[in-house]
């Protein structure tokens, strides 16, 4: 309201400054005269005084009648017929009659009477500023590339004001902000077109839209703005890889784990929008065939699981390259390694390894004699790779370990004897350190070889026989048994009669001893009348090396018969 009185009260001090033109018209003198009035006066105000310009009195005036022509239509003024003062009869409005035309003036035309007289009555309408800048859209959207240069720029539809000249726009103001200025292009009259200019590059990861608000102003004093508001939505370049969540992926996997075994998820995420921002995940192209059949890897959600045998004792350590991609069109992609550690399972059996010394070990061995050596393995690490050997307590033999690792000696712990027992069975148990335990054995069978050790033993000693008189010569009389507790050779006895050299024995003479049998048989028939008793010796020895042999002395003694009449 205080603007709008301000500019009549300007207004009115230009009527007073009313041009005047005379000029020939028709057949009579005719004269022009120029008033201004504001726009949107109030019914009533007075343009100017037509009489007073004619110079008419106002008898004068009474006399010859005073109405104004406009057109067809009716004029927005009248004259007063008392006075001939114009003014104002409704409401006017500039911008409704000229539009933009830059200076609005109404033609009117006076008829005075008798004579007849027409003069030109020009009312300029003075703008007032009575309206805004007004962008034909409240809201502008603008797409734009984060990959835009700096110096990109976007056209913006201009602010439009219905009033004319300086009360029109004449600046254009952008809100604060990093990215982005106005430039202004001028076309002359009041056609000014803005434009949004690209200073800083955009980036989307950082910030999505921009909200800025354009302000247009006109010269009035003060100014009447109008806005719009720029909503810049920046479309997305794929310009970020993939990133892995973890700097360096280690897990520990146990062997042996079934296939489908999920050994660990990586995870890689990317800014960009969309198929720029879709991750997929793949072995990288340095991965091994051993590594593929051992792990498969799902493209979507990263997951890593077991899909071939897993063995420590083959392979303890895998390094898989995974890739993360984007779906870009010009695809980015990172690598990360992903570290499998696999921790040992006992699963291998001790192997136990003998290497014989000779077939069989001689009875007479000294303790300590080595019989085998052994030696144990086992595939497993740490302690379930780790060998204890032992044999079973009640033997003659030591398992005594040696310098080297996992190698022992089996040795005698006493001296055998063949004749108690010859043959031996050495169980040896190996058994691992791991949770549970593992154990494997084997059997060993130490012959024990004899030596000739034992002497022949006659069943007694001496022995005492009866023999009748008058036996047949040549037939076996009586028997001696030996035994030797030896083996084989050791043990075969063959039988002798012992024939001293020195004492002429008589009787021997005529007896005889079976090597093999041991029956003794005599040469000649007996008679008790000449012989009653006599006496010899038999030797029983082996086929041992040295020969062993013993002595038994043999009393025979003749039974007499009734063989004398
Ligand atoms: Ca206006
Ligand atoms: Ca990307
Ligand atoms: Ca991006
Ligand atoms: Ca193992
Ligand atoms: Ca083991
Ligand atoms: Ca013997
Ligand atoms: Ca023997």
């Amino acid at each position: 309201m205080e603007q709008r009185r301000h500019e009549t009260r300007r207004a009115r001090k230009k009527l007073t400054t009313i041009t005047m033109l005379l000029v020939a018209f028709w057949s009579s003198v005719s004269a022009q005269f120029r008033y201004s009035v504001l726009e949107e006066v109030p019914e009533g105000t007075v343009v100017g005084n037509i009489a007073k310009d004619l110079g008419l009195d106002k008898t004068t005036l009474k006399e010859r009648g005073i109405r104004i022509v406009y057109g067809s239509t009716e004029p927005p003024f009248i004259v007063r017929q008392d006075d001939g003062v114009l003014y104002v009869k409704g409401k006017i409005d500039r911008e409704e009659i000229c539009e933009r035309r830059k200076v609005c003036t109404i033609d009117l035309k006076t008829v005075l009477q008798n004579p007849l007289e027409i003069h030109h009555v020009v009312v300029e309408i003075l703008d007032v500023n009575d309206h805004s800048p007004v962008f034909p859209q409240k809201e502008n959207i603008l797409e734009v590339s984060e990959s835009a240069l700096p110096g990109a720029k976007f056209q913006l539809q201009a602010a439009r004001d219905a009033d004319s000249g300086l009360l029109s726009v004449q600046q254009y103001r952008l809100s604060q902000n990093g990215h982005f200025r106005l430039e202004v292009k001028d076309r002359g009259e009041d056609r000014k077109t803005p434009s949004l200019v690209l200073e800083k590059p955009l980036d989307r990861e950082s910030i999505k839209n921009h909200v800025l608000l354009l302000t247009a102003l006109d010269g009035g004093k003060p100014p009447r703005s109008g806005n719009m508001t720029i909503i810049v939505n920046v479309s997305d370049v794929n310009d970020n890889p993939p990133v892995f969540s973890q700097e360096s992926y280690t897990v520990s996997l146990k062997e042996n784990s079934p296939v489908g075994t999920t050994v660990i998820q990586v995870n890689a995420t990317d800014l960009d929008e969309g198929p720029n921002g879709e991750v997929e995940y793949s072995f990288g192209n340095d991965v091994d065939a051993r590594s593929r059949e051992s792990f498969s890897l799902n493209p979507l959600t990263g997951v890593i699981v077991v899909a071939g045998a897993i063995d420590f004792e083959e392979n303890s350590r895998y390094e898989i390259d995974v890739q993360a991609s984007d779906k870009g069109a010009a695809t980015l992609n990172t690598e990360k390694s992903v570290i499998i550690n696999i921790v040992d399972i006992n699963d291998n059996e001790p192997e136990i390894e003998v290497t014989s010394f000779s077939h069989a070990l001689p009875e007479d061995s000294k303790p300590g004699t080595t019989v085998a050596l052994i030696s144990v393995k086992d595939a497993d690490s740490g302690l379930n790779g780790k060998v204890m050997c032992y044999i079973n307590n009640d033997l003659p033999f030591l398992l005594t370990p040696s310098l080297q690792n996992n190698m022992y000696s089996l040795v005698t712990k006493t001296v055998l004897d063949q004749e108690q027992k010859s043959q031996y069975n050495v169980l040896i148990i190996a058994k691992d350190a791991g949770e549970p335990s593992l154990h494997s054995e084997k059997n060993i069978k130490v012959d024990v070889s004899d030596v000739n050790d034992n002497v022949p033993e006659f069943s007694q000693n001496p022995y005492t026989f009866y023999v009748y008189e008058n036996n047949a010569p040549g037939e076996k009389i009586v028997s001696v048994t030996a035994r030797d507790k030896d083996d084989g050779s050791n043990a075969i006895i063959s039988y002798q009669i012992l024939r001293n050299t020195e004492v002429t024995n008589m009787p021997t003479s005529f007896i005889n001893v079976n090597s093999e049998t041991g029956d003794i048989v005599a040469l000649k028939s007996f008679d008790f009348e000449t012989l009653k008793t006599f006496q010899f010796q038999v030797v029983a020895s082996d086929s041992g090396s040295p020969s062993l042999s013993s002595n038994v002395t043999v009393n025979v003694f003749i039974l007499d018969q009734n063989d004398n009449a």
